[in-house]
């Protein structure tokens, strides 16, 4: 039956139906993201080496209207990009460095995407136009000294004090820290380690205290900081989401980080494959470009099939989210983008290290050297296997969704 069905059905060649073409708005969108970048560039290049950082990041982003890429129409300079559109915006930006990258993962995926998906439309009116027109920058605080790949186990609390809550704690390692408007933070209920909440917290709230860590092995031109909060006056309607929502609201943010990493890293693989291609056909060593010795030529066959592998895993995961988000109702859907994601974000920024480590080898002494842009990748994609999930915890996460539930690592 199912053989007369086969060879019934209409011709096998228009069968297949994934399509690996980027759409003429698309490209016109990139050619504008590529615009911005080249501006960029020469000033990431000198704040680098000066480990300086990168203050043109913000207005140069603003003027080409890149501040809310994903972010509705409806809210300032939003421009309504879908996952896989967003996803390949950031893949061009992580090709000028991940510092650079960072900076709009803390402030796009992270920050306003959250606002977006869980905040009211009061809270929506009053601050995601601001921040899609760059007058306000966001970030995303939730890791905390003594709670990292464990954020159920943090420590900041809130207690309602009159029209306001007052919030008790610090955050470390948040990426825009210390140079934010704008910050989501997570808490649990005073005394309390289950019902946490996430909070809408104003730079200029009484109470706030941020500073920039310094002495980072990599990222030296972008900011990543420290906040403190000392009876910290949040007013009652900044809660973002429902009360005792905070850890979904928190994973569902790290759905966006966890891409918009993987989509970075796929950027810092192209530019790694692009250096080291143009330093293979110029240096010459025993009489020969180094392109023609076999031996280099396996590094950049290496980094080839790993920039192509996470191209097509990051691609899929981007598809799966965009289908996510106009079905948010559907639990299994968002398991499948959540877990495709995770996969994604796992295998690109262990690629992109390899990749970087690789243009480093390739460019020998020269790739010891900052003045490179290799040896800027090697430090600085470092962090892509520790921030949204480490290497092992996304290791669990992808088996577990093999396993079923009952074998959770983490109960
Ligand atoms: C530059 C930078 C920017 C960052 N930006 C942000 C940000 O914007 N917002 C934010 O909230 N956080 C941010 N982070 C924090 C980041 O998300 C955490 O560092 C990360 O989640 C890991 O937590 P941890 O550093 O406390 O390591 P830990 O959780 O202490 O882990 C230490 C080691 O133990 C392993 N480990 C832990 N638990 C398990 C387990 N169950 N099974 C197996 N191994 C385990 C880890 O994989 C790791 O190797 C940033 C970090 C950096 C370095």
């Amino acid at each position: 039956m199912q053989q007369e069905q086969f060879r019934e059905s209409k011709e096998l060649s228009s069968l297949s139906v994934m399509n690996f073409e980027i759409s003429d708005e698309q490209k016109l969108i990139l050619d504008v993201v590529d615009e911005a970048c080249k501006k960029i560039r020469p000033i990431e290049d000198k704040c680098y080496l000066e480990r300086k950082f990168n203050d043109r990041v913000l207005p140069i982003f603003k003027e080409a209207h890149l501040l809310g890429l994903p972010i509705s129409r409806k809210y300032g300079d939003g421009q309504g990009a879908d996952a896989l559109t967003y996803a390949l915006a950031l893949e061009r930006i992580g090709q000028e460095g991940t510092g650079v990258r960072t900076f709009l993962s803390g402030h796009t995926s992270l920050g306003q995407l959250t606002l977006q998906k869980w905040g009211s439309e009061e809270q929506k009116e009053q601050y995601l136009p601001k921040t899609t027109r760059g007058e306000i920058i966001m970030a995303f605080g939730l890791t905390e000294s003594t709670a990292g790949s464990d954020p159920a186990s943090l420590k900041t609390s809130f207690e309602p004090s009159g029209n306001y809550f007052h919030l008790n704690g610090s955050k470390a390692w948040i990426s825009n820290g210390s140079i934010a408007d704008l910050h989501v933070v997570f808490a649990y209920p005073k005394g309390k380690s289950e019902g946490m909440c996430a909070f809408l917290v104003e730079k200029s709230s009484e109470g706030l205290e941020a500073s920039a860590i310094k002495d980072k092995l990599g990222l030296p031109t972008s900011d990543t900081g420290l906040l403190y909060f000392s009876d910290c006056k949040v007013p009652k309607e900044n809660m973002l989401g429902p009360p005792g929502k905070g850890l979904s609201v928190a994973y569902s943010a790290l759905m966006s980080g966890r891409l918009s990493v993987a989509a970075g890293c796929v950027g810092v693989i192209e530019d790694c494959l692009k250096e080291t291609l143009s330093y293979a056909q110029q240096r010459v060593q025993h009489k020969k470009k180094i392109g023609k010795h076999q031996l280099v030529q396996r590094e950049l066959a290496k980094i080839s099939v790993d920039l192509e592998t996470s191209k097509l895993l990051t691609y899929k995961a981007a598809l799966l989210k965009s289908k996510s988000d106009i079905k948010p109702e559907d639990a299994e859907l968002r398991n499948d983008a959540d877990w495709m994601i995770a996969q994604a974000k796992y295998y690109a920024a262990n690629a992109s290290f390899r990749a970087a480590d690789r243009a480093v080898q390739v460019f020998g002494a020269n790739g010891f050297s900052f003045e490179n842009r290799p040896a800027r990748h090697l430090v600085d994609t470092r962090v892509c296997r520790i921030y949204e999930g480490t290497d092992q915890i996304l290791e669990q996460k992808i088996a577990v969704k093999l396993l079923g539930n009952e074998y959770e690592a983490f109960s």
